[in-house]
């Protein structure tokens, strides 16, 4: 068989070894100097004002919730094609989960949130939050999105887990301008990697210190926010329920080097789209682009193929580009179809046209720092030979 090529890859160099290296030889190896400087370096680099770095992307979904307050009684609306993560951490709080459609992007479409909080409204819900995903590094309608949920009163948390480095023309993902908070994540699938760990950014100083609260088993050693008196100088105060999500210095000083090189992975990321894009002309297929005013971090190269109709189509187009050592992925199976969400009867797929539609024709095709061009050119090569069969 023909070497594989995986639909994505981390790159870790010997800067980065040596930065960990480092870390693990100095007095701290977790909560020390590190963590900091590289919420501060993320912060810096997305354009909030703070950042609270925990042990994984989803840890920070969890945090974000609490943070903003959801719990039982309450709903949370995201979008289906995504990770389960998205949705998940509201049903950790206790609260309803319902899901919008997608738009032509693959995103949380805004008619579809009006939609959906009207629908809740008229049940007699209440929704709260609301998580548009930046699907692929592409950017959700972040303008209409905050333009319902303000009407309504909904607590604004972005995942970015995708999106760490697009930029648009209103600034960088992560500044929060038509949001509450953004997560982002650093599993090695995503635009760098800490090993496991995410960041929620944030321009409230309140819910700083409440995700850096629930981080953190709900402690403070924050004198002026104790509630009973300071007993001595060992006095800490658990204050609300939270977790050990803590991230580790180690882990870091691999984010801190990663960071300085994300902008030259996301300019050779950029170039291989343009080449497969140009491939890709003539072929039944349909890139799923950068909306208006995007400059994408292209976490994920996606492309709808358009001749399939079926899940047994999909099923045999996937099985034939691997065969062909193409390691072609599905982002993602829509949420509402995962057994544990079907089984609460809220959720009928056919409520969600085009995330169906997604569903069937979409798939990632390879796309990572050390992606050589010609290797793109035996991807689609591949794909043009086995779209002969559809
Ligand atoms: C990766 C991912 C997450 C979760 O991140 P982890 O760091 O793996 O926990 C959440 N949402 C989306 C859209 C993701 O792709």
């Amino acid at each position: 068989m023909k070497d594989f090529i995986p639909y994505v890859k981390h790159h870790i160099d010997s800067d980065d070894i040596e930065a960990v290296v480092n870390a693990m030889e100095s007095s701290f190896i977790t909560q020390g100097p590190k963590v900091v400087e590289f919420e501060n370096a993320i912060a810096k680099y997305s354009g909030a004002k703070y950042g609270s770095a925990v042990s994984n992307g989803t840890a920070a979904l969890h945090i974000a919730c609490l943070a903003a307050g959801l719990k039982k009684g309450e709903v949370l609306i995201t979008s289906p094609i995504t990770f389960v993560a998205s949705s998940n951490c509201g049903l950790y709080v206790g609260a309803e989960v319902a899901f919008t459609d997608v738009d032509k992007y693959g995103c949380m479409s805004a008619p579809s949130l009006e939609k959906t909080i009207d629908k809740l409204k008229k049940q007699g819900k209440k929704p709260t939050v609301v998580i548009p995903v930046h699907l692929a590094g592409n950017v959700c309608d972040m303008k209409a999105i905050n333009e319902i949920s303000r009407q309504h009163n909904l607590t604004i948390i972005e995942d970015a887990s995708h999106a760490l480095g697009t930029k648009t023309n209103e600034g960088p993902i992560g500044n929060c301008k038509y949001s509450d908070m953004a997560v982002f994540s650093t599993h090695p699938a995503k635009n760098i990697t800490t090993g496991e760990g995410g960041i929620v950014v944030t321009n409230s100083e309140k819910l700083h210190s409440r995700l850096n609260l629930f981080r953190s088993h709900g402690i403070t050693k924050d004198q002026s926010v104790f509630e009973i008196n300071d007993q001595g100088p060992w006095h800490y105060e658990q204050q609300e329920l939270g977790y050990n999500y803590r991230i580790s210095d180690i882990q870091c000083a691999l984010g801190i080097s990663q960071l300085k090189k994300l902008d030259s992975f996301i300019a050779k990321k950029r170039s291989l789209v343009k080449k497969y894009n140009s491939l890709i002309e003539d072929l039944p297929v349909h890139h799923l682009d950068e909306r208006e005013g995007v400059k994408s971090a292209y976490h994920l190269y996606l492309l709808n193929i358009l001749s399939l109709k079926t899940i047994e189509d999909k099923k045999e187009f996937y099985k034939h580009m691997h065969s062909e050592g193409i390691g072609i992925n599905m982002h993602y199976i829509p949420v509402y179809r995962q057994p544990y969400y079907l089984k609460t009867g809220l959720y009928n797929p056919s409520d969600f046209p085009s995330a169906e539609k997604y569903f069937i024709e979409c798939a990632s095709f390879p796309l990572f720092v050390d992606l050589e061009e010609s290797k793109v050119e035996r991807v689609i090569d591949t794909l043009k030979k086995v779209l002969e069969k559809f």
